[in-house]
């Protein structure tokens, strides 16, 4: 029948073309129309190759018709990875390819013979008009045995138009793109991590709660989790372990909460909870203490990851709709000034806003901008706090703290103004300040001290990660001519776990220059002894809080002599800070602490009251004498 296959041939060319205009000025999906028009050209070509081979009087073929003609119509109808459903005149599947059998759960030979208005889930768009006759393309939802519907976009083909017999049904699940569609709206509202609201969908649904409640005439509370020193845990064990923490954070939160609250993540390892629905005043408060402090205990169960144990505790701030704030960004606010009140007083518990802590937060932004002036103004001081050498009594060094005599204020202690240094760059100007400070009074010094012992200068991690922190520190030394031995700069232990890679090659460069590093509030952080001996740390630091503890605590007495015996065998001099009592300098002798500084010794001296103790000294004269008797 040539004149039916050339039919055929060009109506599948021209309508391969037409498909692809189509696909052009955007009617029908380009990712639809592509294989289609395959498809089509295929056949056409196909059809129009057969005739040319058509088998001659002879029985010759280019290509033997029994091989090349089924297989080739198959594997085209196969591998075009569409599903394909030919019909016959009744709307009855007559063949479907394996995509076709797959997407509808049926096999091919158990799908013929089906009407495919039957396979048509209910309610959903036709493939076939009323009439029975195909409809060019669209979407429809297609049922699918064992499981649920499929979502389709579908083409049909009808070689002769009209005629509803011999109709092709070309079919593409839609069930990825609806899933991916679905992962996208689920990854833009929900944190991947930890799987629970991020802080855009937090805000969102904590403002439709808002509008609620301002309706209903009920109160609602939002409940800030930050978990505490949670930086250690990333510093000691890497991010890895950091992040399983926060999953099992996370979802101890979300089991410990109703169903009915929401909880999200706001930022690193802080967390928000939204409870609605509250009773009045008194009751609500008393509800939500109790709440706060379930969920702490909850927080607080040791766990284990990768066979780490880990023990962590959080701080909550609550702050409750209407009283606390009405729009989320005052809620927000209030509740993290709350908790910030709530770390400040230790961690591991909670609190409720109340309005001056606001008042808290203006008064550090006024301090803030007053710290920019206090340098230009020369408010800044520094004193040396003795250290003494726990054997003899004799003094053997210096550290170096600064004060900052406020004009109104007074004095502003180091621990409230250099952290708001630290949240911008003013602490590499205060940084250097200090140390230049430092070598001058140490120059005005040597000239009537044959040895004014080492001074320890305390360094902020960020100065340690100023990229060119050594060159600067070389230059200083070089201006002032002062050799960099008679100098100890001190970090704090969780600086030095701090991307410890960096801070080794900081530290050994600062080591190579000749100045003495020590580890400030050691026993606070993390390190552990095989860490410590990787840095070329010459002295150990017991943070105060062991040393002051140590009299009545016997957990904080053995922490002292671990530390003590730590220092010993890694050949570390060891200084205990703020020794207050005779009972604590008993201890540390005994335990053969080289070091001690505090106020047990004397308050920390102006640089000529330090020189005129030490000029004592020279002269043989013993300060602390019925100490060391
Ligand atoms: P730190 O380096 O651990 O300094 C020891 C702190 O303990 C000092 O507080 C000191 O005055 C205080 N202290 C000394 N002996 C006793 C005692 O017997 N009992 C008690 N209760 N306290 C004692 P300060 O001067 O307020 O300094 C606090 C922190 O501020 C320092 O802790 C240090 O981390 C930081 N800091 C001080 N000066 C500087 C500085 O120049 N640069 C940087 N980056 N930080 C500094
Ligand atoms: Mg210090
Ligand atoms: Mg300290």
């Amino acid at each position: 029948m040539p004149d039916r296959t050339t039919a055929v041939a060009l109506f599948s060319i021209i309508a391969a073309i037409g498909l692809g205009l189509l696909a052009l000025t955007g009617a029908v999906s380009a990712t639809l129309a592509a294989p289609v028009a395959a498809v089509l050209c295929l056949l056409g070509g196909y059809l129009f190759g057969r005739m040319a081979g058509a088998p001659t009087q002879s029985g010759e073929t280019h290509m033997p018709a029994n091989q090349a003609a089924p297989g080739l119509d198959a594997l085209v109808v196969e591998e075009i990875g569409e599903g394909v459903l030919t019909l016959d005149d009744q709307g009855r599947i007559r063949r479907a390819n394996d995509a076709a059998a797959q997407l509808l759960g049926q096999s091919a030979p158990a799908l013929k013979g089906l009407a495919l208005t039957d396979l048509i889930e209910e309610g959903a768009d036709p493939v076939l008009d009323g009439a029975g006759y195909p409809i060019s393309s669209g979407r429809t939802v297609l049922k699918r045995a064992g499981s649920d519907p499929v979502p389709v976009a579908f083409s049909c083909v009808a070689p002769e138009p009209g005629r509803p017999e011999a109709t092709a049904v070309i079919l593409r699940s839609l069930a990825n793109e609806d899933r991916s569609k679905k992962r996208i709206r689920y990854l833009a509202r929900y944190d991947s991590l930890t799987r629970v609201a991020n802080r855009m969908e937090f805000q969102h649904r904590l403002q439709q709660a808002i509008a609620r409640a301002r309706r209903n005439g009920t109160r609602l509370a939002l409940l800030y989790v930050d978990i505490d020193r949670f930086k250690d845990v990333n510093d000691r064990f890497g991010h890895l372990v950091g992040d399983r923490s926060l999953e099992i954070m996370a979802r101890r939160i979300v089991d410990f909460l109703e169903d009915s609250d929401l909880v999200g993540r706001l930022a690193g390892d802080e967390f928000a909870v939204l409870i609605e629905g509250l009773p009045a005043d008194s009751q609500a408060r008393a509800g939500l203490a109790g709440t706060s402090r379930m969920l702490l205990d909850r927080i607080a169960n040791e766990f284990h990851v990768e066979r780490q144990e880990i023990f962590l505790t959080a701080s909550i701030g609550v702050a409750c709709f209407p009283d606390d704030g009405d729009n989320v960004i005052d809620l927000i606010r209030n509740a993290d000034a709350a908790m910030y009140h709530a770390k400040k007083a230790g961690g591991n518990t909670y609190g409720f806003y109340a309005a001056d802590m606001n008042a808290d937060a203006v008064d550090r932004l006024m301090l803030k901008s007053e710290l920019r002036r206090a340098m230009e103004r020369d408010e800044f001081l520094v004193l040396y706090q003795p250290k003494v050498d726990l054997r003899d009594g004799r003094i053997a060094g210096a550290e170096a703290l600064l004060r900052w005599s406020h004009p109104k204020r007074g004095d502003v202690p180091p621990g409230k103004f250099i952290p708001l240094a630290e949240e911008g760059s003013l602490i590499f100007e205060i940084g250097e300040w200090v140390l230049n400070r430092v070598c001058s009074d140490y120059l005005g010094w040597q000239t009537r001290l044959a040895w004014p012992g080492r001074v320890a200068v305390n360094l902020s991690l960020k100065q340690l990660r100023q990229r060119d922190f050594v060159q600067r520190i070389e230059a200083t030394f070089e201006k002032h001519r002062l050799t960099p031995s008679c100098v100890e700069l001190e970090i704090t232990e969780s600086t030095l776990m701090d991307d410890g890679e960096k801070t080794l090659h900081m530290l050994d460069r600062l080591y190579e220059l000749g100045l003495h590093l020590s580890i400030d509030d050691f026993g606070t952080g993390y390190s552990s002894l095989s860490a410590l001996q990787h840095f070329p740390i010459g002295t150990l630091k017991i943070d105060q809080s062991f040393v002051q503890d140590a009299g009545e605590n016997s957990e904080s007495r053995t922490i002292v002599t671990t530390i003590i015996n730590m220092g010993r065998s890694l050949n570390m001099d060891v200084v205990a800070e703020g020794v207050e009592t005779r009972e604590q300098l008993e201890i540390l002798r005994r335990h053969g602490c080289t070091y001690g500084q505090g106020h047990l010794f004397g308050a920390a001296l102006t640089a000529t009251e330090y020189r005129d103790l030490l000029l004592r000294q020279q002269r043989g004269e013993r300060p602390d004498e019925g100490l060391f008797a």
